[in-house]
């Protein structure tokens, strides 16, 4: 639990794959009466949060970069809405919940879909993917192919690098929900020649919910230039351009307005972001490297309390969260347990699965705070001992403690 120390409520730890626990600087940025969209201070802070997300994202000078109000799921419109249109083919690697929220996305931009399935808690192979593009290549071609780098609903990840390179081999737009991921697990937009990255503000960002996150490389905005139709004015990248280029230049300027308390926010968790060091690492690549050690140390804690994971080998394992099945005779009221001792983990989400398993959110701030995440082992197998399912919770904090150290 986090202490106030000042006679306030506690607050409970958040653990859910978000919104997220955020650093106190984090909280002080943003705790400010709010704004105007042109105050000085916000335009600055605008500008600073266009660049480091750039940076965050590994992208290109010739990248666009674009801060909006909303959510996750503004950013994944924004990008189906730019790129395609009615009469258009996409492919999507289904790997849970949200690879299925893009696919109904794009249909609704009027695009023909195939969702390639795997079982839950296992990602489509490279080979069926590359199958599909090829065969349907003969007929007419593909335009994008979408996967999600972390479904949160399962806890898989799926390594882009080889799928952003099978996109660009058969001339496609590959486009990644990096909404569980970015700034959590190891992304290099131009590196590996991805077209689209996109992400929210509160997941392993560590800012507040309200911004949606989007880098589109050239390709993408190439598609964008060729539509017959224009997308929804506020979801239109062209809407934004003459916006995102006045704060990258610290100018006043207005086509709607921003979030503009969690842009501070988010400012400054970018910052954070960038600026951190880990180990001989420097950047996103420290904080990648945080979110790997705690998500080691964390499983080693899982498998002690004899925990299984959904993913179903290790190497689909996310370092953002872990989706935990619950053990035998253990089931949701484990979480009114937990809630009890002060820390919120969330429920199930795929629909296959939903009542089998729950989710611990390990993602950003957290990440940087090692006491927190000992505090979820503790308080987890306490929960797990009322639920019924008896741990040894100083074995399960051992391994947690070799894990870190
Ligand atoms: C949370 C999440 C979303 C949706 O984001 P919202 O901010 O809730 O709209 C989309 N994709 C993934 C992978 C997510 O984890």
């Amino acid at each position: 639990m986090l202490q106030a120390g000042n006679g306030m409520p506690t607050t409970p730890l958040l653990m859910i794959p978000g919104p997220v626990e955020v650093s106190p600087a984090v909280t002080r940025a943003m705790s400010v009466p709010p704004p105007g969209h042109q105050a000085p201070g916000l335009i600055e802070a605008f500008g600073q949060a266009l660049q480091d997300c750039r940076t965050v994202f590994k992208a290109d000078a010739d990248a666009a970069a674009y801060i909006v109000a909303g959510s996750g799921t503004l950013a994944m419109e924004m990008a189906a809405s730019n790129i395609l249109q009615s009469g258009d083919r996409a492919v999507v690697a289904n790997t849970g919940y949200f690879s299925g929220r893009m696919a109904e996305i794009a249909r609704r931009c009027g695009a023909e879909v195939t969702l390639i399935d795997a079982t839950p808690g296992d990602a489509p192979s490279l080979e069926a993917i590359e199958r599909h593009i090829a065969t349907v290549s003969t007929r007419g071609s593909v335009k994008a192919l979408f996967a999600t780098h972390v479904d949160t609903s399962t806890g898989v990840r799926l390594d882009p690098e080889p799928l952003a390179a099978l996109a660009r081999q058969h001339d496609v737009l590959s486009v990644f929900d990096g909404v569980c991921a970015t700034g959590g697990e190891h992304f290099d937009m131009a590196a590996w020649g991805a077209d689209i990255y996109l992400t929210g503000s509160q997941k392993a960002l560590s800012a507040p919910a309200g911004a949606a996150l989007l880098v589109a490389g050239p390709r993408a905005l190439k598609a964008r230039q060729s539509l017959r139709q224009p997308p929804p004015l506020y979801l239109d990248w062209t809407s934004w351009d003459p916006i995102m280029k006045a704060y990258h230049e610290n100018r006043p300027s207005y086509f709607a307005t921003p979030a503009t308390n969690c842009v501070l926010g988010l400012a400054q968790g970018l910052r954070e972001i960038v600026s951190d060091t880990y180990e001989d690492l420097n950047g996103v690549d420290a904080r990648v490297a945080r979110h790997h050690t705690a998500s080691t140390a964390l499983r080693q804690a899982w498998a002690v309390m004899g925990l299984e994971e959904i993913p179903v080998r290790s190497e689909l394992r996310a370092t953002t969260l872990s989706a935990l099945r619950y053990p035998a005779g253990v089931d949701a009221g484990l979480l009114a347990q937990l809630r009890q001792r002060g820390l919120v983990v969330a429920g199930g989400l795929h629909p296959a699965l939903k009542t089998q398993y729950f989710r611990v959110g390990h993602m950003g701030y957290v990440t940087t705070q090692p006491h927190l995440l000992e505090q979820t082992v503790t308080v987890l197998a306490e929960g797990l001992t009322a639920a019924g399912h008896r741990v040894d919770s100083k074995a399960a904090v051992d391994a947690f403690r070799q894990g870190v150290n």
